[in-house]
Parts: C-alpha cells; sequence; structure tokens
C-alpha cells in the first residue's frame, strides 16, 4: 500500500466532504459558495483557521460551536468521513498506485469525483429541503456532457452509445422548460429523470437499472407500510401526504453510490 498517497487522498476527501456541507447550505439560500467566509449558523460568527480542518475540528470541539457552543449536527462529521471513505475506495478500486499513475487513471478518477459531488449535492439538499436543485442538475448536465466528449476521445466509436443520453437531456430540458410555467410540482419529476440519465451515463446501464429497481422496491415497501399505519388512524386528511414528501433523490444517490462500489468491487466494467 502507498500509505502517502492514500493519506493524500483521504485528506482531499475529508476537504471535499467539508464544501459539500457548506454548498448543501447555502445553494438553495442562493449564497455565494466560493468567496464568502464560512460563518457559524446559528451565531453567525466566522471560522477561524482551527475550525475549518474537517473531521478533525468536529472532533476536537466535542462538536460544538466554539464561540456560542450550539451543538453542530452529526451531519457534517459524517459527510466529511464518507466522502475521505469514498475517495480512498475508489482510488483502491481504479488501482491507483505512485508507480503506475497514467493521465487516464487521473482522469477516470477525476470524473467520478465529479460525478461524486454531483450525487452528493443533488442527495443531500433533496434530504433537507425535498427538492432536485437547479444548478446541481445543470451542473450535472455540464459534467455529464464533458465526460461523454472524453469517452469519445478515447474511443470514437461511444459517439453512438452516447448519443441517446444527448437527446434524453435536450427533451427533459425542453419538456421542463415548456410544462414548468404550467405545473410547478413537475419539476421534482424532471429533476429526477434528468438525474437518472446523469447516472447512466457516469455509472452504466447495469448499475442504474439495479438503483432503479432498489429504488422503486424501497418506495413501494416505504407506501405500504405508511397505508397499514394509516389504516389504523382515524384521521383522513393526512392521509395523501406521505407521497409528497418522499425523498427520492436521496434514496437514488445512496443506492446508485452503494451499487457503484459493488460492481467495481467485483472487477465488473460498468458499461
Ligand atoms: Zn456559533
Amino acid at each position: 500500500m502507498d500509505y502517502i498517497l492514500y493519506l493524500i487522498i483521504f485528506a482531499m476527501g475529508i476537504t471535499f466532504g467539508s464544501f459539500y456541507t457548506l454548498a448543501i447550505y447555502r445553494i438553495p439560500k442562493t449564497e455565494d459558495i466560493l468567496h464568502t467566509h464560512s460563518y457559524c449558523p446559528n451565531c453567525q460568527h466566522k471560522l477561524g483557521f482551527l475550525d475549518l480542518i474537517p473531521l478533525f475540528s468536529y472532533a476536537f470541539l466535542g462538536g460544538k460551536c466554539r464561540y456560542c457552543k450550539e451543538k453542530i449536527r452529526p451531519r457534517y462529521f459524517v459527510i466529511e468521513f464518507l466522502s475521505g471513505l469514498f475517495f480512498i475506495v475508489l482510488a483502491y478500486l481504479l488501482n491507483i498506485k505512485t508507480y503506475n499513475l497514467t493521465i487516464y487513471k487521473v482522469l477516470d478518477f477525476a470524473f467520478i469525483i465529479l460525478y461524486f459531488t454531483f450525487v452528493i449535492l443533488m442527495a443531500g439538499i433533496d434530504k433537507e429541503y425535498r427538492k432536485i436543485q437547479r444548478e446541481v442538475t445543470l451542473y450535472g448536465i455540464i459534467i455529464g456532457i464533458m465526460y461523454m466528449i472524453y469517452l469519445y476521445v478515447i474511443d470514437p466509436s461511444s459517439i453512438y452509445r452516447y448519443g441517446i443520453y444527448v437527446i434524453f437531456y435536450a427533451i427533459l430540458v425542453i419538456l421542463s422548460n415548456i410544462t414548468l410555467k404550467k405545473y410547478a410540482k413537475n419539476k421534482y419529476i424532471y429533476g429526477i429523470l434528468i438525474t437518472v440519465t446523469t447516472m447512466a451515463i457516469f455509472t452504466g446501464l447495469k448499475v442504474t437499472c439495479l438503483t432503479s429497481i432498489a429504488v422503486l422496491l424501497a418506495i413501494t415497501i416505504y407506501i405500504l407500510i405508511k397505508k397499514v399505519q394509516n389504516m389504523k388512524k382515524p384521521n383522513k386528511e393526512k392521509k395523501t401526504e406521505y407521497y409528497k414528501n418522499i425523498q427520492i433523490g436521496y434514496i437514488l444517490g445512496i443506492a446508485n453510490i452503494s451499487f457503484l462500489i459493488f460492481v467495481l468491487f467485483q472487477n465488473q466494467h460498468l458499461i
């Protein structure tokens, strides 16, 4: 094992994780994600250098803000840690070592990280606010197209395989813009469909099919449980509410990353 290389990759992962927690909090509020100084959401105190070290600052401060002693949600720690873990597992699965580093391996790694960033932001914002953020789906389309161009440069015959995704994107973007003005509630479904298209581009049809089946199963089971619970309740008003509150993007994200790691672990090809 390349301990130093993997330590650097882990440090990169938790730094990205720290950025994700900030972006999930700020993007829906249309705040600047790159320039404005980090601050405590409770007391608004600007965070110092020591407060910004991912993972360790949370551990050293005992999960509390240094200034107002307000508890910091464990979500920050969990996202940072899981990001660091994902970076290491991915580097290991792509067989990244100091002596065999090629430009293609670095680019493969970089593209999956760009994709991971998309999934985390999409799922994180969906979990918090139950919405698929427009800026995030736009980012997904941009990296999806960049990745297809990259794959085309490596293997020009892939153009037939990927042409279909470009058509999907075009149809979804046009449809969402036409119907959005009339039916605002459709926004969520278009966000999900664009997410699934981006998923298929990056993780291949096999992983995307497995993901979709798992998500449909999970939602079906959830609805069945809710139905049984509702039968016991006399209150009729609450009965239809739960359909609107299922965070499909969040479930999609977890299932997709799990299957991606699973398939890579078995040394199978994604496409
Ligand atoms: Zn504070």
